[in-house]
Formats: C-alpha cells, sequence, structure tokens
C-alpha cells in the first residue's frame, strides 16, 4: 500500500523548484541538468562553500566518524550544515549567508534528494557527495576529495566504496529526473570504472583519469562547472540565428559553416537555420576566444569544408556507458542516442576545462573580479601569434597529404 507522506518544503525551494521546471526546453541532458543545479546551487549558497569548510565541518561536529557507513540523524545534519555555513561567512560572504535561512533550505534539500520518505537518516558520505559535487572547488580537487571520502582500503577505492559514490550522483539526477535520459545506472557505471583497471579497486590516480574522461552519468559536473566558468562572459561575436550581441554564456562556433556563431540559448533549444544544422560539427567557448582559438577553429571548418576525409566519422568526446540490458530491461539507447548526439561534436571537453579552471586570466578574474593583469594579456598574445603560424603551416601540411 501507498506510504502516507506529509512534507513540507520551505517556500524558496518551492519557488526554484518551479524555476528549474522551466528550464525543460534545454534539448540536451547534460546542460539540461548542469543549469537546473546551477540554479539550486546559487540558491542554497553552495556556490561560496569551499571544500575545507565541508571537511572542517565534518571534523567539528562529527569527530571519530569516518566509517563508511556512518549514518547522521536529522539532528546531525542540521548541525553540520549550520557549521559549514557559519565557517562560510567567516570566509567573508557574511554578507551574502544568512546562516539560518541557508541551513532550512539545504536541509530541506537534502533530505529531499536522499530521505524521500522522511525516515530522519541519511548516509554521511551521500552528504558528502552532493556538497562535495556543487561546492565552489574546482573539478580537479573535488575528485580527489572524493577519493579520499570513499578510501578505506589503504590508498584504494573498493567496489563497494565506488558503488556508495555512484549511487549518492544518481539520487541527485532522480530527484531530477534525469537519471534515465542520462543512460546508465549505478552498477553499469561502477563497472565502467572497474573495466579500466581489471580489478576490484581502483587508486586515486585511476579514479581521477576516469572521472576525466567524463563518465555519461555523471557528465553534468564538468558541465556545471564550463557553466559556470561561462556565465558572465562576453563574447564580441553576434548570434548568426538570434542577431543577439555581445554573446554571453557560452558561445558556440560551427564548424562546417563559416563565421558562424550561435549564443547559449539558441544551442541548447536547438535553432537551426537553413543553412546550419544541429548535426554540424560544434566548437564550444567558455572564455572569450585568443586569435589562436579562432585561427584554429577556421582551420577545422576549412578542412571540413575542403577535405571528404574530415568532419565525417565524428569521434566520442565523451565515456559512453552500456547499461547491462540483463539486470535492467528499459531501453536506454534511444534516450542516449537524443540526448547525447550533441557530445559526439563538442571537442575535448575535459582538457578544455583543465584549461579554463587553471588560466591564469580566470583565475585572476575569479580573485578580483576582471582585474586581469595587463602582462598576462602580452604574453597570451604571444603565444597565440607562435600558434597562428603552427597552425597554419599544419593545415597545409594536411591538406598537402590529402592531395597528394
Ligand atoms: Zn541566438
Ligand atoms: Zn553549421
Amino acid at each position: 500500500h501507498m506510504t502516507e507522506r506529509t512534507q513540507w518544503d520551505h517556500p524558496k525551494l518551492v519557488k526554484a523548484m518551479t524555476d528549474i521546471g522551466m528550464m525543460d526546453n534545454i534539448c540536451y541532458t547534460a546542460y539540461r541538468s548542469a543549469m537546473k543545479l546551477r540554479h539550486l546551487q546559487k540558491v542554497l549558497r553552495l556556490d561560496l562553500i569551499e571544500l575545507s569548510s565541508l571537511s572542517n565541518a565534518l571534523h567539528n561536529c562529527l569527530p571519530q566518524t569516518h566509517m563508511d557507513d556512518f549514518i547522521m540523524d536529522a539532528h546531525q545534519l542540521r548541525k553540520v550544515v549550520q557549521e559549514i555555513y557559519s565557517l562560510t561567512r567567516n570566509r567573508g560572504h557574511s554578507g551574502r549567508v544568512s546562516t539560518n535561512e541557508c541551513t532550512d533550505l539545504l536541509v530541506n534539500w537534502i533530505l529531499n534528494v536522499y530521505d524521500s520518505q522522511r525516515t530522519g537518516y541519511i548516509f554521511l558520505k551521500s552528504f558528502e557527495v552532493s556538497i562535495a559535487a556543487l561546492c565552489s572547488g574546482r573539478i580537479l580537487q573535488k575528485y580527489k576529495y572524493l577519493f579520499q571520502a570513499f578510501c578505506f582500503d589503504g590508498g584504494h577505492m573498493s567496489k563497494q566504496g565506488l558503488e556508495k559514490m555512484i549511487r549518492a550522483f544518481v539520487q541527485i539526477t532522480d530527484f531530477l529526473g534525469e537519471t534515465t535520459n542520462l543512460g546508465a545506472g549505478v552498477s553499469a557505471t561502477v563497472n565502467s570504472c572497474l573495466s579500466t583497471v581489471f580489478m576490484s579497486s581502483v587508486s586515486q590516480d585511476e579514479f581521477v583519469s576516469w572521472m576525466m574522461s567524463e563518465p555519461q552519468t555523471l557528465i553534468w559536473l564538468p558541465t556545471l562547472h564550463r557553466l559556470s566558468a561561462a556565465e558572465t562572459v562576453k563574447h564580441e561575436a553576434k548570434c548568426n540565428i538570434c542577431k543577439c550581441h555581445p554573446m554571453v554564456g557560452f558561445r558556440y562556433q560551427c564548424l562546417k559553416c563559416l563565421n558562424f556563431d550561435i549564443c547559449q540559448t539558441c544551442f541548447l533549444t536547438g535553432r537551426s537555420t537553413r543553412h546550419h544544422r544541429y548535426t554540424h560539427p560544434i566548437q564550444e567557448y567558455c572564455l572569450v576566444a585568443s586569435s589562436r582559438d579562432e585561427m584554429k577553429a577556421f582551420v577545422r571548418t576549412v578542412r571540413n569544408k575542403v577535405s571528404k576525409k574530415h568532419g565525417r566519422r565524428l569521434k566520442q568526446k565523451y565515456l559512453a556507458i552500456e547499461e547491462d540490458k540483463q539486470t535492467d530491461g528499459r531501453d536506454h539507447q534511444s534516450h542516449h542516442d537524443n540526448h547525447f548526439q550533441t557530445h559526439l561534436h563538442l571537442g575535448q571537453l575535459s582538457k578544455q576545462l583543465e584549461a579554463v579552471e587553471l588560466d591564469p586570466v580566470f583565475q585572476s578574474k575569479a580573485l578580483n573580479q576582471g582585474a586581469a593583469s595587463k602582462q598576462t594579456d602580452d604574453s597570451i598574445r604571444e603565444k597565440s601569434q607562435a600558434g597562428v603560424k603552427d597552425n597554419l603551416e599544419e593545415l597545409i601540411d594536411a591538406l598537402e597529404k590529402e592531395n597528394e
């Protein structure tokens, strides 16, 4: 029989969920999930929380509870969350964080995700996954933190640890109603990681490099990072579809149509024109493109136009995971085809993200709100001019070889 469930949600969380519902017009699962979580991240002020505040709060409130299956009651959860926000306030965010309201909201959301039946208990490690995933840290730091949090086996993460972590991730997309669209469940994802090492546990390096290959179940996480990096970026380019200028957010450039730029809204809602088709290969820019980036894209566009060899066979840029049909009868393949096609066209995204987060301009912008030093600009300009020359030579070489 149905379980009776009375559930009260904070009005601000109800509002956030309504806002999230309006994002269903975004065509691609990875972006849609990332956009929804970006909105929640801001409402819950998780974007101001540092990884160190999470680990310090756990240390302060729950010392000696680092067993892998520790279960928190609602009181302990509240205490930890409160501590996280007061540590965040102390780190210079007192104006933007109201400890009580943020605590109410985050506890509410965590219980909706991990304790929808309201038993009053959740796994500490599940909580840790959600905060680590949605806090402000760099993606590589997050992967290392997660490994350490689930590593109970002398420097290795066991299959059981991996399973618990992936389940906690999947519960986040379950909450959004996106797990089926992402196309693979917990066990298929765990097997994908372990199949890279042919063992029943992984080392930190093995785990991090698997995460960096962007397994499809978790693809929203690197997408979320690119999204937040791109959010306030203005590109001096005009959208060839809606004519907006300058573009704010992601900028997309077609690598088949010459000089064809697409803004974030047009791209994510799948708008096309008579000449440009959504099947064309696309370059995504988080940051303002350097002249080197522009030249690279130009080179690739010319290749796609001139050469029959290029731009035909599309290489997968994320790690596809095949669902085990015997344990799970649902047909994920159709979803998979519809929602992941975009990723087939985008460049090496994890490499790009790494570059974005380590980019000195981006870092100084993040620290000083946009005051990048002139010296950095100059050194980048010099490097990019050298890059343009390399690329042209590379292009001429390639075209000569093909026409021999
Ligand atoms: Zn547009
Ligand atoms: Zn095109």
